[in-house]
C-alpha cells in the first residue's frame, strides 16, 4: 500500500467509485480508494439500480443527465462493457390535478437543461405501459431516458478506468481512524497500515457515521430498511415486443421496472423501519435484512390494482436492504462543515441513478473549488446544529412515506418541527402566525385570520393571497413588525478585520463606525459565493469596536467555513458566531420611526440616524442594536436583540406601535416586497454559476480597489460575453406565481430560467427574476414563460418597479 497520495476515498460503492473515477477525469490521478470488503458490498450490490432522469431542480436534472451520458459511454466501451438498459422510459403517475400541474412545472424546468419530459394522460400511460389499469389515474410524467443498470459492473468499470488513469483501489482494507495534522493534511489509518493524504472523502453508505466519528462528526444521515421483490416471468412481457417502462406511483408508493421477463416491484410502506441507528455489526457486508413482506401488504394492494397481472404471478426473490436518507431527501455531497480538506458523498437514496453525477460534481469541487452547477441543493452545510441523527430519522421516515410525493410550493411537512425556535415562537403562534421553516427555524410566514385557517399548497396562487396583500398594505401605509430568526451573524474582531473583509468583498467595504454596507464575496472563479451586510459597531460598554457580518439564515455554516478558510496565516482576525444568540425584529413602514422614537431613547431623526446607520440602544429596557436597513423598500429598522430580552423588546414595540397602526407581517409579505425592489435572495438569485455583473450587481464591484478574492478570475470573465443576465419580469397571468426553474422561451428555444417569483402587491404585478441570454435582457423585451404548461407573456421591466428612486426607505 502507498504511504502518500493526494486523496483517499473511503468506500467502494457507487459513491466512492464514481468519485474516484471523476477525480481522475478532473486531473487528480494520484488517488486511492479504500474498501473494507469487495467493491459494492454495502447497499450498491443489491440495488434495484433504476436510472432515472427526473429531478426537481436544474442541478439535480443536470447531474442525472451526466450519469446517463456516462453510463451510455461505459456501456459502449469495448474494454469493459456495462449492462445498461437505457431508454426503456418511465412514468410517474398522478391522480390529482395538483400533481399534474407539478409535473408540467418540472417539464418546463427540465427543458432549460435540455431534457424533455412529457406530461401524458391516463390512456397514453396505459398505451406505453400495457400492464397498467387506468382506474383512478389522471396521467403522468414520461421520461424517455429512464432505464436500469448492472450496479456491480458499473462500479467495476469505474474502478477499472480510474486504475488505468493511475488510481489505486485497496480492497479488504478497513479505515480504522483519521488524524488531521496542523497543515490540514490527513493520515488515514487502516488495518493494513497508514496513508498520508491531502484530502479525505467519506463515501461509506450506511456506515457513514462510523467514519464520521473518526473525525468527530455526526452526519445527518439515517438508514431505513427498503424492500423489493422480483416476479416469475410474465407472458405479457415476453410478448410485448418492447421492454416495460419504469413506473413510480405516488398514490400507492411503489415502483417497478422490468427484470428479465418479469417485474421488479419496490415498496415505500407507511410502516417503515429505521436500521442501524444504534450500531451496525461489523460482519454486515454483502448482506441483507430479513424479508418482511407483511409490512408492505397495504402498498402491495395498490400495486396489484394498478398492475393486475401481479396477482397472477409468483414471487421469485425478495430483497430487503438498508437505504440512506437525509433531512430533505437530497444527499450530502461537498465539504464537511467545520472541517478542512474533508468531503463527503453520503445519504444517497437513489445512488445508482444519481451517483455518476454526484461523483462528478464532488470531484469538481475538490479539484477546482467549485462545480459547474450551483450545488447548494446537495451541499452538506445546508443543515446546521438542529440536524441531529434523531431529527434526521424522523424526517427520513416522513420522506420515505412520501417517496414519490413531491413538495408543493410553501409545503413544510410536520416531522421534526419545531426544530429551532426563539422565546417569541409561542407568542407569535398565539397571534395566529403560520410558520415556514428556514434552516430549521420556525419563521412567521403569514398571519391567519382565524385559528382554523389552512391553505392548500399548490403551484397556483393560494388562499393566503388576500391576507398577504393586507399585511403589505398595512406596512406600506402604517407600520409592520416581524421576527427574522436565525439570521446568520458573525462578529469579526482583530487588528486586520477590515483589511480581511476588504480582501474578501469585491466592492467598497464600509469602514466608518456607526455605518452599515452591503457587500458580495466571490469565489476563486469570480462568481458569487456569499452576500453580507457589514455593520461597524463603535466601542461601548458592551464591547470594543467590532464588525457584525450578517447573511442569510441558511448560510450559517457555509459562510463561517468560507471566512475561516480565507484568514491568512499572519492576519489577526477572529470570528465568533452570534447566530443562535440574537434575533432580529424588523420594524418597517412610514411610521416605523415614530414607533421607534416612542420606545427607544435617543434622537432617531433622519439627520441623527440616516439610512444605513447602526446604533446600540434599548427598546424599552431591553438591550438592542438597531440598523437602518430595509428589505421591504419602506423606511425600516432591523432591531437585533439578545434572545433573553427578545420578548421584552417585542412587548415594548407592540405597545409603542398601538398608536401607529402596527400589525404583524410574515415572510410571504417580505417576498412580495423584496421582489418589487429588485432585492435578491442568496441561493435563489445569487448563485455560483454567475458573476456579479451577470447578476446585475455592477455597483457592488470595484475592480480598481486592489486585490480581492476572485478579482483575477472576474477580470478574465470580462473578456468573454456574459453568459446570462439577471432581469426583472412582469408576467401576464393571475393564475400562477412564476416558479424557480421555469423556462423562458423565444419560439421553441429556451433563453432563460426563472430564479424567483411573487405577486407584487404594491405595484399590482406578477413579478419574476430570471437569468436570460444577454440579447433579451433589455427593458421592454418580450418573451414567453412556460408556467406549469401554460404559455404566458413576460416582459423585461425596470429592476425596481416600486419606488425606483429608493426615496421611501431613505425617508
Ligand atoms: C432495496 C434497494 C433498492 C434500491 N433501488 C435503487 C434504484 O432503483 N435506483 C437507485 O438509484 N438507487 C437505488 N437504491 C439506492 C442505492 O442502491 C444507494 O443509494 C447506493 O447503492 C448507495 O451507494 P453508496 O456508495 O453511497 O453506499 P454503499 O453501496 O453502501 O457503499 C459504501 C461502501 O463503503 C464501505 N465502507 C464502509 N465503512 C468502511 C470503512 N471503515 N473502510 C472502508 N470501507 C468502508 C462499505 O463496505 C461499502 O462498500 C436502492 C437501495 C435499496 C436498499
Amino acid at each position: 500500500m502507498k504511504s502518500r497520495t493526494k486523496a483517499v476515498v473511503i468506500g467502494g460503492g457507487i459513491a466512492g467509485c464514481s468519485t474516484l473515477y471523476h477525480l481522475c477525469e478532473e486531473g487528480w490521478t494520484d488517488v486511492v480508494l479504500i474498501e473494507r470488503d469487495e467493491l459494492t458490498s454495502g447497499t450498491t450490490w443489491h440495488s434495484a439500480a433504476q436510472v432515472t432522469n427526473f429531478g426537481m431542480t436544474q442541478t439535480m436534472v443536470g447531474l442525472k443527465s451526466h450519469s446517463i451520458a456516462l453510463y451510455k459511454k461505459l456501456r459502449d466501451d469495448p474494454d469493459y462493457p456495462v449492462g445498461y438498459h437505457h431508454g426503456d422510459g418511465g412514468i410517474r403517475l398522478a391522480n390529482t390535478e395538483g400533481q399534474m400541474q407539478g409535473y408540467r412545472h418540472f417539464a418546463s424546468m427540465a427543458r432549460g437543461m435540455g431534457v424533455d419530459y412529457e406530461v401524458i394522460d391516463a390512456a397514453e400511460c396505459a398505451r406505453r405501459h400495457p400492464l397498467i389499469s387506468t382506474e383512478n389515474l389522471l396521467g403522468g410524467l414520461w421520461d424517455g431516458e429512464d432505464g436500469d443498470i448492472d450496479p456491480a459492473q458499473l462500479c467495476q468499470a469505474l474502478a477499472f478506468h480510474a486504475r488505468k488513469a493511475g488510481a489505486d483501489v485497496y480492497r479488504h482494507t478497513s479505515v480504522t481512524g483519521l488524524t488531521q495534522h496542523e497543515d490540514d493534511t490527513w493520515t488515514v489509518h487502516t488495518d493494513k497500515g497508514d496513508i498520508d493524504c491531502d484530502v479525505v472523502v467519506n463515501a461509506c453508505g450506511y456506515r457513514v457515521n462510523e467514519v464520521g466519528a473518526m473525525m468527530g462528526v455526526q452526519h445527518p444521515v439515517a438508514a431505513l430498511e427498503h424492500q423489493y421483490f422480483v416476479t416469475e416471468d410474465i407472458a405479457a412481457i415476453s410478448e410485448a415486443g418492447h421492454r416495460m417502462p419504469l413506473l413510480r406511483c405516488p398514490i400507492s408508493d411503489y415502483y417497478s421496472r422490468q427484470e428479465k421477463n418479469g417485474l421488479l416491484v419496490g415498496f415505500y410502506e407507511q410502516d417503515c423501519k429505521t436500521w442501524g441507528l444504534d450500531g451496525i455489526s461489523p460482519d454486515f457486508s454483502n448482506d441483507l435484512c430479513p424479508d418482511d413482506l407483511d409490512r408492505v401488504m397495504e402498498v402491495l394492494e395498490g400495486a396489484f390494482q394498478r398492475m393486475p397481472v401481479l396477482a397472477e404471478v409468483g414471487i421469485k426473490r425478495v430483497v430487503n436492504g438498508p437505504i440512506t436518507y437525509t433531512i430533505d431527501g437530497a444527499p450530502l455531497v461537498g465539504p464537511i462543515p467545520g472541517k478542512r480538506n474533508a468531503y463527503c458523498i453520503i445519504g444517497l437514496r437513489a445512488g445508482l441513478g444519481e451517483g455518476g453525477g454526484h461523483g462528478w460534481l464532488l470531484a469538481q469541487q475538490i479539484v477546482h473549488g467549485e462545480a459547474c452547477y450551483d450545488t447548494w441543493v446537495i451541499d452538506p452545510r445546508r443543515f446546521t446544529a438542529h440536524a441531529t441523527v434523531e431529527l434526521t430519522a424522523l424526517k427520513a421516515i416522513e420522506d420515505y412515506q412520501n417517496e414519490f410525493r413531491f413538495h408543493f410550493p410553501h409545503e413544510h411537512r410536520p416531522a421534526g418541527r419545531p426544530a429551532k425556535t426563539t422565546p417569541l415562537t409561542p407568542v407569535l403562534a398565539a397571534e395566529r402566525a403560520d410558520f415556514t421553516v428556514v434552516n430549521g427555524w420556525e419563521r412567521v410566514d403569514y398571519l391567519k385570520p382565524n385559528p382554523d385557517f389552512h391553505f392548500t399548497p399548490s403551484f397556483g396562487f393560494d388562499e393566503t393571497f388576500d391576507l398577504v396583500a393586507a399585511e403589505v398594505r398595512n406596512l406600506a401605509e402604517h407600520v409592520g413588525l416581524t421576527e427574522v430568526n436565525g439570521f446568520n451573524r458573525i462578529e469579526i474582531t482583530g487588528r486586520d478585520a477590515h483589511w480581511f473583509l476588504d480582501r474578501m468583498i469585491c466592492g467598497t467595504v464600509q469602514k466608518r463606525e456607526g455605518r452599515v454596507g452591503l457587500g458580495y464575496l466571490l469565489n476563486h472563479h469570480g462568481t458569487i459565493k456569499c452576500e453580507a451586510t457589514i455593520a461597524n459597531l463603535p466601542a461601548s460598554h458592551r464591547g470594543p469596536g467590532r464588525i457584525w457580518y450578517g447573511s442569510a439564515a441558511a448560510s450559517e455554516y457555509h459562510d463561517m467555513d468560507w471566512l475561516t478558510a480565507n484568514i491568512g496565516p499572519d492576519e489577526d482576525v477572529h470570528l465568533r458566531s452570534l447566530t443562535n444568540d440574537q434575533t432580529i425584529l424588523v420594524l418597517a413602514g412610514p411610521k416605523a420611526r415614530a414607533v421607534l422614537s416612542d420606545c427607544a431613547r435617543g434622537d432617531w431623526s433622519r439627520e441623527a440616524f440616516p439610512w444605513l446607520s447602526v446604533r446600540e440602544c434599548h427598546i424599552g429596557f431591553a438591550p438592542a442594536t438597531v440598523m437602518g436597513v430595509s428589505f421591504s423598500g419602506e423606511l425600516a429598522y432591523e432591531i437585533h436583540v439578545p434572545n433573553a430580552s427578545l420578548y421584552a423588546a417585542y412587548l415594548a414595540l407592540r405597545a409603542a406601535g398601538e398608536a401607529h397602526g402596527l400589525k404583524l407581517f410574515g415572510a410571504r409579505a417580505v417576498e412580495s416586497m423584496r421582489m418589487e425592489k429588485g432585492f435578491l435572495h442568496w441561493k435563489a438569485d445569487l448563485l455560483t454559476e454567475f458573476d456579479p455583473f451577470e447578476t446585475a450587481l455592477d455597483r457592488f464591484v470595484k475592480l480598481d480597489k486592489g486585490e480581492f478574492v476572485g478579482r483575477r478570475a472576474l477580470l478574465g470573465r470580462q473578456k468573454d460575453e456574459p453568459n446570462k443576465r439577471l432581469v426583472t419580469l412582469a408576467i401576464d397571468t393571475q393564475r400562477f406565481p412564476a416558479h424557480p426553474g421555469a423556462s423562458l422561451m423565444q419560439g421553441n428555444r429556451v433563453i432563460g430560467t426563472v430564479t424567483s417569483g411573487h405577486w407584487g402587491h404594491r405595484v399590482g404585478m406578477n413579478l419574476a427574476y430570471a437569468f436570460v441570454e444577454p440579447e433579451y435582457a433589455e427593458t421592454g423585451q418580450q418573451m414567453v414563460l412556460d408556467l406549469c404548461g401554460e404559455h404566458t407573456a413576460a416582459e423585461v421591466i425596470e429592476k425596481s418597479p416600486y419606488d425606483p428612486n429608493f426615496s421611501r426607505m431613505r425617508a
